[in-house]
């Protein structure tokens, strides 16, 4: 088992909890300041906390799914 993470590009609203909270995986994309998933697939050793920070993203824009 693995985890999918993307970030809805319609939903992300800026805010910036992602980017700062997980910058390993977060980040803002030039030029119009929503964040992006740097990664596909979620490392292992930070699945918890992106499903965690995921939960934090007030528009919940952040999808985490699992995939075989
Ligand atoms: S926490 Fe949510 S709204 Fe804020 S930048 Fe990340 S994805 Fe976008």
């Amino acid at each position: 088992m693995a985890l999918k993470v993307e970030v809805d590009q319609n939903k992300c609203a800026t805010v910036g909890i992602c980017v700062k909270e997980l910058p390993e995986i977060f980040g803002f994309q030039q030029g119009s300041k929503k964040a992006q998933s740097k990664v596909d697939i979620v490392p292992a050793h930070l699945e918890t906390k992106c499903l965690a920070v995921a939960k934090k993203c007030p528009n919940g824009a952040i999808q985490v799914r699992e995939i075989q």
